[in-house]
């Protein structure tokens, strides 16, 4: 599978982070909910929330799977903790699913795939697939009912869902990227040292921006997350309305998510540009300032 130029700074970045026009408010950028953080795996639904809001959405939502967990996040009060959404306010969000989620997400699947407008699955929530035939079928459904999904395994991840070793995805990434792509009908971030991102009927695109200093606990919940804020503020505003043709939706979450690498990768660049370790939690607070730095340039 030929690949498409590795994305610097491309259009897709540009179509995403539209400069917020003065009359607009917090319901414009939609709202995101974060579902994940099992036993002693809070944080990781934290890291992805604290991510969303950092990168715009206008309200962001924490449905922590451990109620023992369900206290504040008192660095970001802006963030709300503890409510379950029904099948309606799904049904107008965003939604991240599988960080820090251990085997408790995968009873919340169901109604995910059946209700989100839009929804990143990310971590356990990717496990629980790979397990389970009846998620499987689900998703594929949710595919072909013209909801949007994006799925971000790292390689581990995706060699469960295809059924294969880690070592067989690293070798063949375009291949493994564009298999699970197609088989779903959603977008793929294969993570890793220039992520894969593959979409139905799109040449695979390699993200040129990161380096080893994501390479720690919780980075991938700051791109889930991210991704979640961008995507709902470029869907919000191009009133992108989850009962539209299929191929749009697709269209405007491939895009945030070519976006989301993009910001992450270069976010970490900015911070540690020797690539020494970043925790995670610095680079979910930094995303903002990276994107106000593009804003202002
Ligand atoms: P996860 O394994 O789920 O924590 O995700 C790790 C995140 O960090 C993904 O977004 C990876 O693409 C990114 N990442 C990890 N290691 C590297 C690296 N060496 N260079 C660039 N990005 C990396
Ligand atoms: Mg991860």
């Amino acid at each position: 599978v030929p690949a498409q130029a590795v994305l610097e700074r491309g259009a897709a970045f540009d179509a995403v982070a539209v400069p917020r026009r003065h009359a607009q408010h917090k319901g414009s950028f939609g709202d995101v909910w974060v579902i994940g953080g099992a036993a002693s795996m809070a944080g990781a639904a934290w890291l992805a929330a604290r991510a969303a809001l950092q990168c715009g959405a206008g309200r962001v939502y924490v449905d922590l799977l451990d109620a023992r967990s369900r206290h504040a996040d008192t660095l970001h009060p802006e963030l709300m903790p503890g409510a379950t959404p029904d099948a309606a306010r799904l049904g107008a969000s965003t939604v991240v699913a599988g960080c820090g989620g251990g085997t408790d997400i995968a009873a919340r699947l169901p109604s995910l795939l059946a209700h989100a407008a839009r929804l990143v699955l990310d971590a356990d929530a990717l496990n629980a697939i790979a397990a389970d035939p009846a998620l499987d079928r689900a998703l594929r459904a949710r595919g072909t009912s013209g909801r949007p999904t994006v799925m971000t395994p790292h390689p581990l991840e995706a060699a469960r869902l295809l059924g294969c070793s880690a070592a067989d995805v690293q070798r063949n990434r375009f291949e493994a990227a564009q298999t699970l792509a197609d088989r779903w009908q959603v977008v793929v971030v294969l993570k890793g040292s220039g992520s894969v991102i593959a979409a139905p009927g799109e040449l695979p695109s390699i993200n040129g921006s990161g380096n080893a200093a994501l390479a720690t606990p919780g980075s991938g919940d700051v791109l889930a997350g991210c991704l979640g804020g961008l995507w709902s503020r470029h869907a919000s505003t191009r009133r992108d309305a989850a009962s539209g043709p299929h191929a749009d939706s697709l269209q405007t979450a491939r895009q945030a998510t070519l976006a989301a690498c993009h910001l992450h990768g270069a976010t970490a660049q900015a911070l540690s540009p020797q690539a020494e370790a970043l925790p995670a939690a610095r680079v979910a607070e930094a995303l903002g300032d990276e994107l106000r730095r593009i804003a202002a340039a």
